[in-house]
Formats: C-alpha cells, sequence, structure tokens
C-alpha cells in the first residue's frame, strides 16, 4: 500500500510517498513559490538524487499535477501508475474540538474545514487547497484529513480552558486546541517503543523544538497538557513567535504605537521571539553562534529560550505526579546539543541524571538516549517524523472502511 502525504502551504507543497508495507520513503519533495509564475520551482529527491526544476505554477492544481507526473516519471519517477497510490494524507492544521481522530475526507469534512478557517486562517486556506488539487488532479482517489489538534482532544477541561467569560468558549469556542499534535503523537509513540514499555504505563514529556515549538504533556497515552494554546503563538519562545505574555500589552502597545491589534498580534507571531530579542537572528544556530561570540542580546535570547522550556518541563512533571521519560525533538530540538544540556541542566530534583558526554556525541537522525542508567527519568532525542504519522493515520482509516 503506497500513501501520498501532502502538507499544502499558502504557496508549497510538501509531500512523501511512503510504502506503508515497510514503511518505507520512495520519494519526497517541494513544490515552492506557488503562483509566482517564473520563480515556481519543484525539488524531489528520490533514489539518493535530488532534482530542482522551474516551471511556472499557477496554483496547487497545477503544482500538486507536477508532482504526480514526477512520480511516475520514466527517469525520476519511483512508480509505473497512479493507480499504485492508495490514498492521499493530508496535513490539516485545525480540526476544532469535532475532529479527535484522521477521518475520510467528505462534504462534510471539506465544510467543516472551511468552517475552522477563522481558527487557523494563515494555514486552513491552504490545506483545503491541497485537498482540493487532489481532488481535481485525482478524482475517485480517497483522501484523509489528520488533524494537528487532534491528539490534543484529550485534555481535561481545566487545561484546555481559559480564564475568561464562559460565554466565550460557549459562542465562540475559544480554548486552547494545541498544535504539532501528530508529531507528539509519534514521539510519544515512539518513545515508548525504545523504552520497550507500555505508552499506557508512561508519564512522558514530549519537546518538539523547532522554530515552531511546543511541548506536551502525555500521561497513560492521553495529551493531558500542551503549551501552544487557542493559536501557535502561546507557550514558548520560538524563532519569531513571543510565546506566553500578557495580553494586556497589546493593548498598551496599541495606544503607544498606533499600531492597530492585528498589527501588533502580527508582531508578536513575527518580529518576538528569538528575533525579537536578539534584534537579529531567528534561527537557532546563528543565536548559539553570536551568543558564544559575546552577543549581548543573543545571549539574552539563548537563556529566556532555555528558561521558558525548563520552566515547562517542571510544570509538566507537577501536573502528572512526576515524569519517566523526555523527548527532544524536531529542528533546534534533534540537533543542540548545546540546548538540551541548558534545559538539563540542574534537574536533578526531577530524578534526572543527564549524559552530558553521550548527549555532545550524539548520532543525528537516530533515537539517541541522553541519560545514564541510573537515571530514574529517561531522556531521549527522538527524531519526528510528521509524514509517517499521517501515513500511518490514513493507513488506518483506510483499514476501518
Ligand atoms: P524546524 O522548524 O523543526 O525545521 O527547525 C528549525 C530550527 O532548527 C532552526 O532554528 C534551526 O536553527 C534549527 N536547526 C536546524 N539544523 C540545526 C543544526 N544542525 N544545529 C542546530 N540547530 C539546527
Amino acid at each position: 500500500m503506497k500513501i501520498l502525504v501532502i502538507n499544502a502551504g499558502s504557496s508549497s507543497i510538501k509531500y512523501q510517498l511512503l510504502d506503508m508495507e515497510n514503511e518505507k520513503l520512495l520519494a519526497k519533495g517541494l513544490v515552492e513559490r506557488i503562483g509566482e509564475l517564473e520563480y515556481s520551482s519543484l525539488t524531489h529527491k528520490a533514489n539518493g538524487n535530488s532534482t530542482t526544476i522551474m516551471r511556472p505554477l499557477q496554483d496547487h492544481a497545477q503544482g500538486l499535477e507536477f508532482v504526480l507526473s514526477t512520480l511516475v516519471d520514466s527517469e525520476l519517477g519511483v512508480i509505473k501508475s497512479l493507480d499504485e497510490i492508495s490514498a492521499v494524507g493530508h496535513r490539516i492544521v485545525h480540526g476544532s474540538e469535532k475532529y479527535n481522530s484522521a477521518v475520510l475526507v467528505n462534504d462534510e469534512v471539506i465544510k467543516d474545514i472551511k468552517d475552522f478557517i477563522a481558527l487557523a486562517p494563515l494555514h486552513m486556506p491552504a490545506n483545503l487547497l491541497g485537498i482540493e488539487a487532489c481532488k481535481k488532479v485525482m478524482p475517485g482517489k480517497k483522501n484523509v484529513a489528520v488533524f494537528d489538534t487532534a491528539f490534543h482532544t484529550t485534555m481535561p477541561d481545566y487545561a484546555y480552558m481559559y480564564a475568561v467569560p464562559h460565554s466565550w468558549y460557549e459562542d465562540f469556542r475559544v480554548r486552547k486546541y494545541g498544535f504539532h499534535g501528530t508529531s507528539h503523537e509519534y514521539i510519544a509513540n515512539e518513545l515508548s517503543r525504545v523504552l520497550g514499555k507500555d505508552i499506557k504505563d508512561l508519564k512522558i514529556i514530549s519537546c518538539h523544538i523547532g522554530n515552531g515549538a511546543s511541548i506536551c504533556a502525555v500521561k497513560n497515552g492521553q495529551c493531558i497538557d500542551t503549551t501552544m494554546g487557542f493559536t501557535p503563538l502561546e507557550g514558548l519562545v520560538m524563532g519569531t513567535r513571543s510565546g506566553d505574555i500578557d495580553p494586556a500589552v497589546v493593548e498598551y502597545m496599541s495606544n503607544k504605537t498606533g499600531m492597530d491589534i492585528h498589527e501588533v498580534i502580527t508582531a508578536l507571531n513575527k518580529k518576538s521571539g528569538l528575533l525579537g530579542l536578539s534584534e537579529h537572528y531567528s534561527d537557532h544556530r546563528d543565536i548559539m553562534k553570536y551568543s558564544n561570540e559575546g552577543d549581548k542580546k543573543s545571549m539574552l535570547a539563548r537563556k529566556k529560550f532555555v528558561y521558558v522550556i525548563k520552566k515547562y518541563i517542571g510544570a509538566y512533571a507537577a501536573a502528572m505526579n512526576g515524569v519517566d521519560a523526555i523527548a527532544f525533538s524536531a529542528g533546534i530540538g534533534e540537533n543542540s546539543y548545546e540546548m538540551r544540556e541548558e534545559v538539563m541542566q540542574d534537574m536533578e530534583y526531577l530524578g534526572i541524571n543527564f549524559d552530558k558526554e553521550a548527549n555532545k556525541n550524539f548520532e543525528r537522525g537516530v533515537n539517541y538516549k541522553l541519560s545514564k542508567d541510573t537515571s530514574k527519568v529517561s531522556v531521549y532525542v527522538i527524531p519526528t517524523d510528521e509524514e509517517m504519522s499521517i501515513a500511518r493515520q490514513t493507513k488506518y482509516v483506510l483499514g476501518n472502511l
């Protein structure tokens, strides 16, 4: 069974074709700059080769047609016919409260996704374009929607409710939703597999630390809390997002500068976080480089970034009455041993015996143990694989039809 995974952005389509008989990646790639005709391109990786082809692409349907023709191309392709693709799994950012697992796309699902646009206006229209392109280019092919929020639907009400007028929730569904759910679900399952324990017997803290970053508390296999909120702005310090902030700042800055609310929120999303604190760098590698060279603002950004992660790990250990295992994942979590060392410093109180040497000499791209055998809490790097998670969930949905 071959499954095509699509992650559609506003001007891009990320794709992976996976053979789910053996969970093998057959091809992956990225269509970029859709709509910018002279700059549109496809980068396709298969059989150890990477190929970039420029081609004017007007819309997502044209982008998808390009992907499909490449997948069956006699030179670059990995399949003979599109009939070999059993289904397409789509990453959908928001499933609101309705979708607690992946579903086969039908008219009702499409209508719901349209209704949820207001909840994630930056992502949902693009996600929808991905589904519509598939329906147009491959009519009759099964599409499965895999929601980024679904894993978090198990949060108890006292975790997901904000302490605001109840009618905000009843009338407008204002609450914590959480994001990166597909990733946290994958990480928690993989960690329990590596530990050889049933996920139902574990208290896990999953740290997805990339440009966007969130932490999730997974107790007995279920998410009980996560750092992102109504939108992905809440929680940790991120590349350009502020994370937690007193909402009164929004009005204050609007009054002081003349920015309207939308402009202040945009600044919190796009000009804050590591970029805001350092004034120059949203990329964690730059923060490390310039803080090591003594740049004061980069040093502050580095410290604040680590401090908030530490704080949430402590909070989630408290929320779960302990922690058995902690995982670091995503671009920064998988790659920056300095960040991991700084987060794990002075955590003996939790029963963590961190192996600094193992952490420093870690192997990239594999599940890797960072705690000593004597540690009460197991600490691991678990490389996330959201596409594999989407493909697994798509296969599961097909199996239940
Ligand atoms: P992601 O959003 O998961 O793709 O992660 C992007 C972040 O990962 C950026 O801030 C990068 O600086 C960071 N990153 C990627 N590769 C490395 C690396 N080799 N060392 C340190 N950080 C890295």
